[in-house]
């Protein structure tokens, strides 16, 4: 019996999911009075053995190139069988792309109850029933999961990363390796920014801002951050920005630890994305926006006002001319 972990990479580093993961899955390993092993599949530069500093006594580090890109349906076969080698009756994974595309199939192939989005510890003083958020994050469910394995796909940014003294013991994992159904023949990626899904701090602009041209600002005020850009839903179908940076019901959830939202009315939709972010600050020139009722500093002001004094601010602290 142990907690596997699937640690998930991209471009040659572990992805910072992967250390709540982890933490989530060590945690979880003593509760229940077993070992936290982990998986990671592909090539990486980071130091894997340091990743014990999360509480794993091993990683079983399947070194192929085949798995540097993600296939769902040979990264389902291949943690499957790390499960079946490690004993496994509990598998951690985040509920990030790779987690949403692996884990119900996983759960489809293991007959493993799966709870996709858990938001914390599974209460195992009567069974085993973990909690998750529904209805866009404005209720909660206790899950009770009665198979014999369990997988639970935890929401980024739900439990915070907890890293102590200690290094895992590596070992070789070879499973077998089908040919991919799926051939990645090309990648297109933005490079230089930071990715929206592992974002701390998010500045996300609406349609308050009138058109695409007046972006320089918040780009100006996230780099200065080093935070991602967002939009909301009606600047996406605006063709404004990008559709991955639409952030909502209908488009990307996060919960980052500060969210500026500017020019953003705060309707319901858009806030099912973005109301578990710690900390929400409010930019919107009429106070009886919506947004403010969810916001934690709301400044009522004109975005084309506010936004240059804040960059100037934020340029004085860092000393930035
Ligand atoms: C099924 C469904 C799913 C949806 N999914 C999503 C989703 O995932 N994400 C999402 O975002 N939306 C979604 N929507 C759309 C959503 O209902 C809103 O229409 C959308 O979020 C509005 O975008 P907005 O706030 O940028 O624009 P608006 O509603 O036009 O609001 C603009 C805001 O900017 C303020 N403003 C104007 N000028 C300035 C200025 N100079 N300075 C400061 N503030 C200013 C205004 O006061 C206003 O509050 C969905 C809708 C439906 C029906």
């Amino acid at each position: 019996m142990s907690v596997l972990i699937f640690i998930d990479s991209a471009d040659g580093h572990v992805k910072k999911s992967s250390f709540e993961a982890l933490t989530y899955g060590a945690q979880l390993a003593k509760q229940l009075g077993t070992s936290a092993e982990g998986v990671l599949l592909g090539n990486v530069s980071d130091d894997i053995a340091a990743l014990g500093k999360y509480g794993v006594s091993k990683i079983h580090h399947a070194a192929n190139d085949t798995f540097n890109h993600v296939d769902a349906q040979l990264y389902t076969k291949v943690i499957a069988e790390a499960a079946a080698a490690t004993n496994a009756t509990v598998i951690v994974i985040s509920n990030n792309l790779t987690g949403k595309a692996v884990a119900p199939r996983l759960s489809a192939r293991m007959k493993a109850g799966l709870v996709s989005g858990a938001v914390g510890l599974p209460d195992t003083t009567n069974g085993f029933v973990v909690r998750k958020g529904v209805f866009s994050g404005k209720a909660f469910a206790n899950i009770s999961v009665n198979t014999a394995t369990k997988i639970l796909a935890i929401s980024p940014n739900s439990f915070s990363t907890i890293a102590g003294e200690g290094t895992a013991e590596v070992v070789a994992f070879n499973p077998t390796v089908d040919t991919p159904k799926v051939k990645v023949t090309a990648t297109n990626k933005v490079t230089g920014q930071v990715p929206l899904s592992e974002a701390e701090l998010v500045v996300s602009g609406g349609r308050g801002l009138k058109g695409p041209e007046n972006w320089g600002m918040v780009e100006e005020l996230a780099g200065l951050l080093g935070a991602a850009t967002a939009c909301s839903r009606a600047v996406a179908d605006a063709h404004w920005r990008p559709h991955h940076e639409h952030v909502g019901q209908t488009g990307g959830a996060i919960a980052p630890n500060l969210y500026v939202a500017i020019g953003i009315s705060g309707a319901i939709q858009h806030l099912a994305g973005v109301n578990r972010s710690k900390v929400i600050v409010v930019i919107n020139k009429d106070p009886e926006a919506p947004f403010f009722k969810a916001a934690d500093y709301g400044i009522v002001g004109d975005a084309f006002e506010v936004v240059p004094k804040m960059i100037q601010e934020v340029k004085k602290l860092k000393g930035v001319a």
